[in-house]
């Protein structure tokens, strides 16, 4: 609801916004004609780290880490434990929402610049589930651990366990049963995974991304956010991306790992997380007006996009010392 309050307050800036970092005037000769920027260009600068929604003090610690000189992997882990930890967001870690029996059950991915990477899905009664997944990218050779094994590998190394229900989450649960609606439709409140990426000082890109998933959720559902290539990408030469929104949406197009491939191909974040939104909406018969599927990339400059189908998805940012909630521009603006 804060969060919701805080979007709506937010002023609505639009596409190629440049805040917390510097506009390349453009022009479009010069006297030695030589080849010119033809549209204005968003300049990066690193480190930076951003994240989706807004998390003001998880993008804080994460720039802490690379300011002292830490590595990326590191900024985004320490970054989302924060909101993990944080019991009044319930999308994530202890607090989140449950699923339709009353179980809060948790996905995560991690991805470092070599592209390994680790996950974890459907995790139970353990708050930092973006640690676990980096101990199964690290120390194990797999890539995905699911349900016990997840919360077993878990215990193994020392992760406590704790009941991820609290007061507040069990209270919406019981309201939520009295109709027992059963909408996978993911309305644009109840969507606030936390995906993070960020470039250290070495110009090295990370990623990760933890959630409680969709609320009240069919037991064993698991959405995009742990799978690598839908709910984030790295590629470090290239750039990032991170999902937020109807997993199954961001599934059905490999979402991120497109807009990083879209980077590739020479797009610019914006455009690319615009063409990855684009590519949802314009499916025959798409039901996009009913969900919410927000994308936020980083370039190997630090030139940062977002974009999302509908409005007050936003994006906080620390870049130059600065940190800042950016309104997304948004597709659905009928
Ligand atoms: N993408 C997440 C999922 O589908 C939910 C979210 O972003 O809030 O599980």
């Amino acid at each position: 609801m804060e969060r919701r309050k805080f979007l709506k307050n937010a002023s609505l800036t639009g596409v190629g916004l440049a805040v917390g970092s510097t506009l390349v005037n453009c022009v479009e000769n010069t006297s030695e004609g030589k080849p010119i920027p033809t549209e204005s260009q968003e300049k990066g600068s690193i480190p930076l780290v951003i994240a989706t929604w807004h998390v003001m003090d998880a993008t804080a610690k994460a720039w802490e880490v690379l300011q002292a000189g830490g590595n990326s992997l590191d900024a985004v882990e320490q970054g989302c434990k924060v909101e993990e930890a944080n019991e009044a967001g319930q999308s994530v870690g202890k607090g989140g929402l449950p699923d339709r029996d009353g179980n809060v059950t948790l996905d995560a991915c991690i991805m470092d610049k070599h592209g390994n990477c680790g996950s974890v899905v459907y995790l139970q009664n353990v708050v930092h589930a973006v640690s676990v997944a980096r101990k199964v990218m690290e120390d194990t050779p797999h890539v995905m651990l699911a349900g016990k094994g997840a919360e077993q590998f878990a215990y193994e190394l020392g992760f406590p366990k704790e009941d991820l229900l609290t007061e507040a989450s069990k209270k919406a649960w019981e309201e939520w049963k009295i109709t027992s609606q059963y909408k996978p439709i993911i309305n644009i409140e109840n969507h606030d995974t936390i995906g993070m990426l960020a470039i250290d000082k070495n110009g090295d890109i990370s990623g990760a991304c933890t959630t409680s998933g969709l609320a009240f959720k069919m037991a064993g559902r698991v959405g995009d956010s742990p799978i690598i290539g839908s709910g984030l990408f790295v590629d470090n030469e290239i750039g990032a991306c991170v999902a937020t929104g109807l997993g199954e949406e961001v599934v059905k197009t490999v979402g991120s790992f497109l807009v990083v491939e879209l980077m590739r191909q020479g797009k610019t974040p914006q455009e690319a997380c615009e063409e990855a939104i684009s590519r949802i909406v314009n499916k025959p018969n798409s039901d996009y007006k009913n969900f919410q599927v927000g994308y936020i990339a980083v370039n190997k400059k630090g030139v940062t996009g977002s974009y999302s189908i509908h409005q007050w998805f936003s994006m906080t940012k620390y870049q130059d010392g600065k940190n800042e909630q950016i309104q997304s521009d948004y597709f659905n603006k009928v």
